[in-house]
C-alpha cells in the first residue's frame, strides 16, 4: 500500500546519501520566537500614517482569499476603479491600485512617463519632492528642481518661469506635504503645465479624503495615494490614475521602463483598463488588500468626499486651537496653507522632542512622530485622519501632550 511505498523510499533515500532515519539534515532549528505566539501592541495611531484600521476595514481584509485571476476578483478591481475613480473626481479609465506602497506608485508614475534623459522638474519643500527627484535621477532623467525650505510653497508665476526655463515633460508637486503640514495651493497648476506641454503629477497620499481635490478639473494628469492614511486600509495598496495625455505619453515611449513589475502596459491590461478581450498573468496582486482597500473606498463613497473634507477641517480647526491654548505653535502659520489631515507643530522651547514622543507613547500609548527628512527637528507631527478623525480622539492628543509637556520639561532651556 501507499503507506509501505513511502516508507520503502525514505529509507531508500536515507541510506543513499548516508543520512540515518530518524535524524535530520537539517542545521538550524526553529527559531524560539516562531514558537510564541504573534504579539501586536495596541496603538493610537495619531501620526502621519499608517492611521487605525476599523473593524468593517479590517474584517473585509480577514475574508478568505479567491484567486487574483478569478473572474470574482476581477469585479472586485472593477470596484475599486470606480471608487478611486470617485475619490480623484476623475472619469479616467487609466485607474488602477498599485499593489505596494505610496513609493510604488511614485515609481510605476516616473518609470513609465519618463525616458531616460528626459527633462523632470520637481517642486521640493519637503521630503516627498526630494525622493521624486531621487527616483527620477536614478532611472536617468535630467532633474530640475524648485526648492523651498519645509513650509514653503511655490507661486503659480515661480512655477511657470521654471517651466518655461527647463521644458520639462513632468513637473512633481505634493499635495499634502505631510513632512511639513502643507497643502498647497492647486488652482492653475494643471492649466501651466499644459501651456508648455509638461505634464502634472501630483502627490496626495496624506491629503486624499482630508483636502479637497478635483483631478479632472485641476487638470492632473497623473494623481496617486496611499491606502493607509485618511482612507485607513493596511499599508500596501496605492490608487493612481493617468490622464488620456499621461497615457499617450506612456503608451508611445521608445523605450521599455526600467521596472517590469511597475510597467503600465502589463498593469493595465491586469486591471482591465486596456481593452484587451483577456487579461494575462502579470503579478499575483494582494488580494486581502484589494478586499479591504474596497471597503475603505466604499466607507469613502457612503460618506461623501465633501463632508469628509469639512469634517477634517472641522477636526483640525479644534486641535489647532488646542494647540494654541496650551501655548505651542503652529509650524503653518497660514490656517489655509494647513493640511488638515496632518498637524505640524513648532518643536517647543525648552524640550527634547525625542522625550516627548517617547513620554506620550509610553504613558498614553499614542503615537505622534517628529519631523521627516528636512523638517527632523523642526517639528512634531499629529495626523488624525479618517477613522481617527474625532474630537474625542484630538481631546486625547491635546491631553497626552499636555502631560508630556508638564512631565518632560528641560531646564537646560
Ligand atoms: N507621499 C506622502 C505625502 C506621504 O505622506 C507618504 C507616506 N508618509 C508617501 C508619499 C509614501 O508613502 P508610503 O510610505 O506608503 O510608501
Amino acid at each position: 500500500n501507499l503507506k509501505d511505498m513511502v516508507r520503502r523510499s525514505a529509507a531508500v533515500r536515507s541510506t543513499k546519501h548516508g543520512v540515518h532515519r530518524g535524524m535530520s539534515s537539517v542545521t538550524i532549528p526553529p527559531p524560539a520566537c516562531m514558537l510564541r505566539p504573534l504579539e501586536v501592541p495596541f496603538r493610537y495611531l495619531f501620526g502621519p500614517g499608517p492611521s487605525n484600521v476599523p473593524p468593517r476595514i479590517l474584517a473585509a481584509g480577514g475574508r478568505p482569499i479567491i484567486g487574483h485571476m478569478h473572474s470574482e476578483m476581477f469585479g472586485i478591481m472593477n470596484d475599486i476603479k470606480k471608487g478611486i475613480q470617485y475619490a480623484f473626481q476623475t472619469s479616467n479609465n487609466m485607474t488602477l491600485a498599485m499593489s505596494g506602497s505610496g513609493h510604488t506608485a511614485m515609481e510605476c508614475a516616473v518609470f513609465n512617463i519618463v525616458e531616460p534623459g528626459e527633462s523632470v522638474l520637481v517642486a521640493i519643500n519637503g521630503i516627498w519632492g526630494e525622493r521624486v527627484a531621487e527616483i527620477a535621477e536614478r532611472m536617468g532623467a535630467k532633474v530640475h528642481t524648485l526648492f523651498k525650505t519645509p513650509g514653503g510653497h511655490f507661486t503659480n508665476a515661480e512655477i511657470e518661469q521654471a517651466l518655461a526655463k527647463h521644458k520639462p515633460v513632468l513637473f512633481f508637486l505634493t499635495h499634502g506635504e505631510s513632512s511639513a503640514g502643507l497643502v498647497h495651493p492647486m488652482d492653475g497648476v494643471g492649466d501651466i503645465c499644459h501651456k508648455y506641454n509638461c505634464l502634472l503629477l501630483v502627490d496626495s497620499v496624506a491629503s486624499l479624503g482630508a483636502a479637497p481635490l478635483l483631478m479632472d478639473q485641476q487638470n492632473i494628469d497623473i494623481l496617486y495615494t496611499g491606502s493607509q492614511k485618511a482612507l485607513n486600509a493596511p499599508p500596501g495598496t496605492a490608487p493612481v490614475s493617468f490622464s488620456e495625455r499621461a497615457c499617450h505619453k506612456m503608451f508611445n515611449r521608445k523605450t521599455k521602463p526600467v521596472s517590469y513589475l511597475l510597467d503600465m502596459t502589463h498593469l493595465s491590461n491586469y486591471w482591465g483598463n486596456d481593452g484587451k478581450p483577456e487579461r494575462i498573468y502579470h503579478h499575483t496582486g494582494p488580494v486581502s488588500g484589494f478586499f479591504a482597500l474596497r471597503e475603505s473606498l466604499a466607507i469613502l463613497a457612503e460618506m461623501g468626499l465633501e463632508n469628509s473634507w469639512s469634517h477634517h477641517t472641522e477636526i483640525a480647526e479644534y486641535l489647532w486651537k488646542g494647540l494654541e491654548d496650551l501655548g505651542l505653535k503652529l509650524f503653518i502659520k497660514d490656517k489655509d496653507l494647513r493640511l488638515p489631515s496632518v498637524t505640524t507643530i513648532a518643536i517647543p522651547e525648552g524640550y527634547d522632542w525625542k522625550e516627548l514622543l517617547a513620554y506620550i507613547m509610553k504613558h498614553h500609548r499614542i503615537e505622534f512622530t517628529g519631523g521627516l527628512g528636512p523638517s527632523v527637528g523642526m517639528v512634531l507631527r499629529i495626523g488624525l485622519m479618517g477613522y481617527n478623525c474625532n474630537k474625542a480622539n484630538a481631546a486625547m492628543a491635546l491631553a497626552a501632550l499636555e502631560d508630556a509637556l508638564k512631565q518632560c520639561r528641560k531646564s537646560k532651556a
